[in-house]
């Protein structure tokens, strides 16, 4: 079995080879750091996220490039209005944004390049276009894609040849363009806003450059994925595509993912909407950021996702389960052989999880394996069948799924000098020394390590904060 995909560009499912035998180059559309991201951009972030983990984990190396629009007509519109510099007014965006992929697990990206940091690329680009006449200059020194070169325009998102989609609105600066078509790759300079001098002349990059720019610069000129949000397929991607392949003459990217939207009663969650969740919020209501990240990964990434009351109360019972599992299979002891029916179980749980990730990287098939596999442990762990070295090869597997979902917490450490405590205390309580027993418990307790008493012996959970005296 290998990887399959839901390519956009042809909209068929194809076989995954990238193009350089064992390494994947992927890029992803990032934020736009003009307010912080609502759960929904971070379910178009989790796509990429997810990608990437799950081609790690099949064996490839991945580079993954993801941008920050950090200069856009809505970033200049609150710049004026809020009279301060255009770094002063992104940094805390790009701050909570870095904080919040953090907090999700979601990466870090090898590459987060910044549009502002890559002027020079830009406008070499946009050079090259102008020399090959897919470009042109307007009298307030714009620069726009002459769509009517390019007769391949509109294979992403499927255009009439005729373009009966406009694709940017026509702003009154915008006249000078050719075809209303056309799209700006460079905006002249105007008075209050943010300009670079560059090799095209003095002005601001138009949004679609950038994409096309950095990831080439990153990943070469031709890279496999490209993944985003279907509100991009047209017309941001389809531009991306445009202004490379014109540029370069070779085919840009491999295969298009996109993610469908995240809905709240059937309409689409977007800021202009007003009916946006902030990571913030949901952690505000007293779910961790694991179990957001499980909420955005669990729904099949083509398939719209209805954010209602319930999602993330799902959520918190899922990553609950497979953590009370991990954790009740890493701190149990049992002397007896091992299993011989064990792995033939733990192998069947890969296979399925493997089978179902290749579909398209199917998600809650995957899940619905490793939730067998959890059912059926649980019951083992119960009827005590396993033997301790089995209990921990069964976490060992547990966990490696959960490199892919990174929903669970890392396994608990004992502080230094607790496990001593541990085994006198165990021999103490087989001594029927209670005395001692309760001294040892606080000493631990003042560790950070709380001991509790069952009927297969002590279990302990450390990280606790440490007892005060
Ligand atoms: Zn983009």
């Amino acid at each position: 079995m290998t990887l399959r995909l839901t390519n956009t560009l042809g909209a068929k499912v194809e076989e995954f080879t990238p193009i350089e035998p064992g390494h994947v180059r992927m890029y992803s559309c990032g934020p736009t750091v003009y307010g912080p991201a609502h759960v929904g951009n971070f379910r178009a972030f989790l796509l990429g996220d997810l990608a990437r983990r799950y081609l790690e984990w099949s064996g490839f190396r991945v580079t993954w490039v993801m941008n920050i629009t950090d200069v856009d007509d809505r970033i200049i519109r609150d710049l004026q209005a809020g009279g301060v510099a255009l770094d002063e007014l992104t940094a805390p965006h790009i701050a909570r944004f870095m904080t919040d992929m953090d907090d999700l697990r979601v990466g870090p990206p090898t590459h987060l390049t910044r549009a502002t940091e890559h002027i020079p690329e830009m406008a070499s680009l946009i050079a090259t276009l102008l020399e090959k006449d897919h470009a042109y200059r307007t009298d307030d020194g714009s620069i726009f894609f002459r769509i009517s070169s390019w007769p391949a325009y509109g294979m992403l998102a499927k255009l009439d040849p005729q373009g009966s989609r406009v694709g940017d609105r026509v702003a009154a600066d915008d006249y000078g363009k050719e075809n209303v078509r056309d799209f700006a790759l460079w905006k002249g300079p105007k008075p209050g806003e943010p300009t670079w001098p560059s090799e095209i002349g003095e002005g601001r990059p138009g949004w679609h450059i950038e994409c096309s720019a950095m990831s080439m610069k990153c990943l070469g000129q031709s890279f496999d994925i490209h993944t985003g949000g279907v509100d991009l397929i047209f017309p941001h991607h389809e531009n991306e595509i445009a202004q490379s392949e014109a540029a370069t003459g070779k085919p840009f990217v491999n295969v298009w993912l996109h993610n469908a939207h995240l809905v709240l009663s059937g309409v689409k969650m977007a800021r202009r909407v007003g009916n946006i969740s902030r990571p913030a919020e949901v952690y505000e209501d007293g779910y961790s950021p694991a179990m957001l990240r499980y909420a955005l990964i669990a729904t099949h990434y083509r398939a719209p996702m209805e954010w209602g009351d319930e999602t993330m109360g799902h959520a918190r019972a899922a990553v609950e389960r497979l953590s009370t599992a991990v954790t009740a299979l890493e701190s149990y002891e049992q002397e007896k052989d091992d299993d011989p029916r064990l792995d033939e179980a733990l192998e069947v749980a890969r296979d399925e999880f493997r089978a179902a990730m290749d579909d398209d990287l199917n998600v809650s098939g995957a899940l619905g394996a490793l939730f067998e596999l959890v059912r059926d442990l649980n019951r083992r762990v119960d009827s005590r069948t396993l033997s301790t070295a089995d209990a921990r090869r069964a976490a060992a597997a547990v966990r490696d799924f959960d490199r892919v979902l990174a929903v669970l917490d890392e396994p608990q450490q004992l502080p230094e000098g607790a496990q001593a405590l541990l085994d006198e205390r165990a021999a103490a309580r087989t001594g029927r020394d209670f005395a001692a027993s309760d001294r040892l418990r606080d000493e631990l307790a003042a560790m950070g390590v709380t001991v509790e008493d069952t009927r297969d012996g002590q279990r302990w959970r450390a990280g606790g904060r440490p007892a005060d005296d």
